[in-house]
């Protein structure tokens, strides 16, 4: 079975109710590139107004509990109560600024899947690691230990987001993105046998529509995870389209 192009956006902590028609263009674009898969994930705040715009929404981060005294979280049935029907976890702004561990990152992707979202779970090395020559093992050692017991394949998307390649231009090299994502599904596929070939890989960190295509050209490429690039239908529409 093939795998559908995934194109998802992360606005992080930024856009207002005001900024809509971004999205309201974006979700347009998308009607019209039917091969590729689009998703928005804006802040909390705007999940609900977002989803009513008729594309596909998700959150940025949720609970691994379902409820409770928890000040300022938000739990995966909450998400999917608002429209969100995916949820990012696992991103290195969480991973390093909250102190998120594998096993946390892992509990989160299980009370996703649980409530019914999809899930997209980031994992990827630092420069310093990337420097060492060890960025292959710590990256599937995330992998391993981030990775939910069990999934239904077409569920759960990895994106592989270079820590240092997020928001600073820096792309790394095709080879070392098709290195990096083939070496993901082969650990994939020593977990999980033949339905590794049914989970999508991402690649997020810097993506633009100049470098798009030759990033989602590199062998195991499943489509982007973007985050500036993902704030206004200029930039972003021309991702889908590298996609489609
Ligand atoms: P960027 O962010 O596209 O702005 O580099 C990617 C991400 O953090 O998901």
């Amino acid at each position: 079975m093939a795998r559908r192009k995934y194109v998802v956006g992360n606005w992080k902590m930024n856009g207002l109710r005001a900024g809509l028609g971004e999205a309201e263009a974006i979700f347009a674009a998308a009607r019209d590139h039917a091969p590729v898969d689009v998703a928005l994930c804006p802040p909390f705040t705007l999940i609900g107004a977002m989803a009513a715009l008729g594309g596909t929404v998700g959150g940025q981060d949720c609970h691994a509990q379902d409820a409770g005294a928890f000040t300022g979280s938000v739990a995966a049935p909450m998400l999917a109560d608002v429209g969100a029907s995916l949820v990012i976890v696992g991103h290195s702004e969480r991973r390093d600024g909250f102190g998120e561990t594998n096993d946390d990152v892992k509990a989160k992707a299980e009370a996703a899947l649980a409530a019914g979202l999809a899930v997209i779970l980031c994992v990827g090395e630092s420069r310093a690691v990337r420097e060492s020559g060890g960025a292959i093992d710590h990256v599937l050692k995330q992998v391993r230990e981030s990775l939910p017991d069990d999934f239904e394949r077409a569920a759960l998307a990895i994106a592989y987001e270079p820590i240092w390649a997020i928001g600073t231009g820096l792309v790394p090299t095709i080879e070392d993105v098709a290195a990096m994502h083939g070496s993901i599904r082969a650990a994939l596929s020593e977990r999980i046998g033949a339905g590794a070939a049914e989970v999508r890989l991402l690649y997020g960190g810097s993506v633009t529509g100049d470098n798009a295509a030759d990033l989602l050209g590199a062998g195991d490429v499943d489509g982007a995870l973007v985050g500036g690039a993902s704030l206004s239908a200029a930039k972003f529409v021309p991702i889908i389209e590298a996609a489609a």
